[in-house]
Formats: C-alpha cells, sequence, structure tokens
C-alpha cells in the first residue's frame, strides 16, 4: 500500500522507510493496490493469500 510516498507490505507492514532496500511487489486485492515485500513473497504464495490485509486494514495499522 502507497501512503505519503512511503510503500507498506500488505502482509508484515514494513516500510520502504524501515528497509530501504526492500523491493516490493504489486498486486491486486479486492481490487485495489497492493504492495508485498520480497520476504512475505513465499507467505503469499504459499498461504494462497491467508495473511493478507486489505488497505484498510493495514491503515488502521499504520496510523498508529
Ligand atoms: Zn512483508
Amino acid at each position: 500500500m502507497l501512503v505519503e510516498n512511503l510503500y507498506f507490505c500488505n502482509i508484515c507492514q514494513k516500510s520502504t522507510k524501515d528497509a530501504p532496500k526492500t523491493i516490493f511487489v504489486q498486486g491486486i486485492l479486492e481490487g485495489e493496490t497492493i504492495h508485498i515485500c520480497t520476504s512475505c513473497i513465499p507467505t503469499l504464495v504459499h498461504g494462497g493469500g491467508k495473511g493478507v490485509l486489505n488497505n484498510k486494514e493495514l491503515k488502521e495499522i499504520v496510523k498508529k
């Protein structure tokens, strides 16, 4: 998820600020653009989308 020029992982909530060298992969969830960091790709592939936060859920966590 992109918020104020920072990308957040929709699984682990890590941002480009936490890890500037992390690559984020773009995807679509419920019609919205989401981003997954490379270390969460295995989770995404093997979990079949389990544990992926939608943007609304992620926003709630990130703004705290
Ligand atoms: Zn992640």
